[in-house]
């Protein structure tokens, strides 16, 4: 049985998860220790009194341990690439974008460990200087989501431990074995006892503990709107800060100027790679009348080229379904699409191979419109829905007719509507004839509406989060 990681050491529990392969579920990949409430006060404890001593560690250490960390990451690109492909479902080509992507995530945040940034003012009044620092906050309860198994958990304990911050990691119970990994590789590159404590097991018993405990300071969340609500009330009695990632329903705008093949070429990619099961996927099709048919038709036919199939085959485009309850959950709003109206113009059946995993042929619905459930609720699967429109401006309303507001898509070769959408989309990131899926590491990530709270994440931007502010006023 794989420990958990508790004041740096390695802890047994009476009680263990099997971890299932998605493409195979006769393929057991590990049994997981399941932590409970017990453990989780241990660790939130360890946390706690590490603070004072890793807060005032050296950028130094702080940077080796992080570039020693990311070096071995890289090193073992292919190792934990097959590891994720084959707990979570991503194809081996995207589980090594995303294994490198949180190797260069390590590195980016040992170098940002070296370059702390303050400032030093003149007072408003004669004789004084006022310096503005920051400092770390103090023990961060991370709660991760089973989509991005390596680097979501990367982009939130990096930062939290090069901000001088001790952490309690909890991953999603999908995904223990990246999680594992990762904190087994961050251990050996030298975290001291108590700074990075790993907690595997239920949301509603760990995760509801870290949330329930006032020595936790701060909570960074990626996971339903559901939870993050959950997250935020559970933490205001505390005067605790939250960061929470959430839902999308990303629109992807093609206005009839564009060119076909990238329009087609965004569409396919933000809508199903990666099964669809990113918060950044273009679920929303919104195009303009002129090229709708045309459009349409490309798309479905790209998309009846698509190899559904296991993860760790290498001519896999897209790999299963996480679950069994997103396989319903993804059937259930095509079927609901379709009662409300919608046409399935391409895919949506559940396919039998030859090993029992939960492989969907990639869904388009046509002839939606912007009230229909399939256009307001978040699917988190391979399921997208086209709306038709007449005009720019019409396409932008409903773009931003939503509660959600995380990533917006345009295609087109007019300069004065991409302007215009970049400025007016109601979103946190805006692509232009790019998938709405596919962010860079050294730049904001996050959202507005219901999609986030809280300040950004990654890059410089990341400091708002896992930092304090402090201002000093000195009278030499
Ligand atoms: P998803 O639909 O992606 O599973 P969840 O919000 O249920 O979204 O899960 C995201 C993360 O939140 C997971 O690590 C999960 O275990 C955790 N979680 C679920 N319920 C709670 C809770 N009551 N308190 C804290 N964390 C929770």
């Amino acid at each position: 049985m794989k420990p958990n990681l508790i004041n740096g050491l390695w802890e047994t529990t009476g009680h263990g998860a099997e971890n299932i392969n998605p493409s195979d579920t006769s393929d057991v990949i590990g049994v997981y220790a399941q932590a409970g409430l017990a453990e989780t006060e241990t660790a939130i404890a360890a946390a706690a009194e590490a603070f004072p001593a890793w807060s005032h560690s050296t950028p130094q250490q702080r940077h080796d341990i992080l570039h020693t960390a990311g070096d071995e990451i890289l090193s073992r690109t292919e190792e934990l690439a097959t590891l994720l492909a084959r707990e979570e479902g991503k194809i081996l080509k995207e589980a090594r974008g995303e294994v490198t992507r949180a190797g260069h995530i390590f590195l980016f945040f040992a170098a940002e460990a070296l370059r702390q940034r303050g400032e030093l003012r003149d007072s408003v009044r004669a004789g004084v200087q006022v310096e503005v620092t920051r400092e770390p906050v103090g023990v961060v309860g991370i709660i991760t989501p089973w989509n991005f198994p390596i680097a979501i958990p990367a982009w939130k304990i990096a930062p939290a431990l090069c901000h001088g911050n001790t952490v309690v990691f909890k991953p999603a119970e999908l995904v223990p074995g990246c999680a594992w990994a990762l904190v087994d590789i961050l251990q050996r590159a030298g975290v001291p006892p108590g700074v990075l404590n790993l907690v595997m097991g239920p949301g509603a018993v760990v995760g509801q503990s870290m949330l329930d405990d006032a020595r936790v300071d701060a909570i960074t969340f990626t996971g339903s709107q559901a939870t993050g609500a959950r997250v935020a009330q559970a933490s205001l009695p505390h005067m605790r800060r939250v960061q929470l990632e959430m839902g999308g329903k990303n629109p992807l705008v093609v206005l009839d100027d564009t060119d076909l093949d990238i329009a087609v070429e965004c569409a396919l990619d933000g809508a199903f790679f990666s099964t669809g099961q990113r918060c950044t996927a273009s679920s929303r099709l919104i195009v303009m009348r002129g090229i709708h048919d045309r459009f349409v038709s490309a798309l479905a036919d790209r998309m009846a080229r698509l190899k559904v199939g296991p993860a760790l085959e290498e001519t896999t485009q897209i790999g299963p379904v996480v679950d069994s309850t997103q396989l319903a959950q993804d059937l259930d709003y095509i079927a609901i699409a379709r009662n409300q109206g919608g046409v399935l113009r391409a895919g949506g059946d559940a396919l039998q191979l030859q090993t029992n995993g939960y492989f969907l042929q990639p869904a388009l619905i046509t002839d939606t419109h912007p009230d229909m459930r399939i256009n307001r609720e978040e699917v988190f699967g391979p399921v997208a829905s086209v709306i038709a429109v007449e005009s720019y401006e019409e396409a932008l309303a409903v773009a931003n007719a939503t509660d959600f507001g995380l990533s917006g898509g345009i295609c087109t070769t007019s300069l004065k509507y991409a302007s215009d959408f970049k400025r007016k989309a109601e979103v946190g990131m805006v692509m232009v004839n790019l998938p709405t899926a596919g962010v860079d590491y050294h730049v904001p990530f996050g959202g507005r509406k219901s999609s986030s709270f809280g300040p950004r994440e990654q890059g410089s931007y990341a400091a708002e989060f896992f930092t304090v502010v402090k201002t000093a006023y000195t009278r030499p």
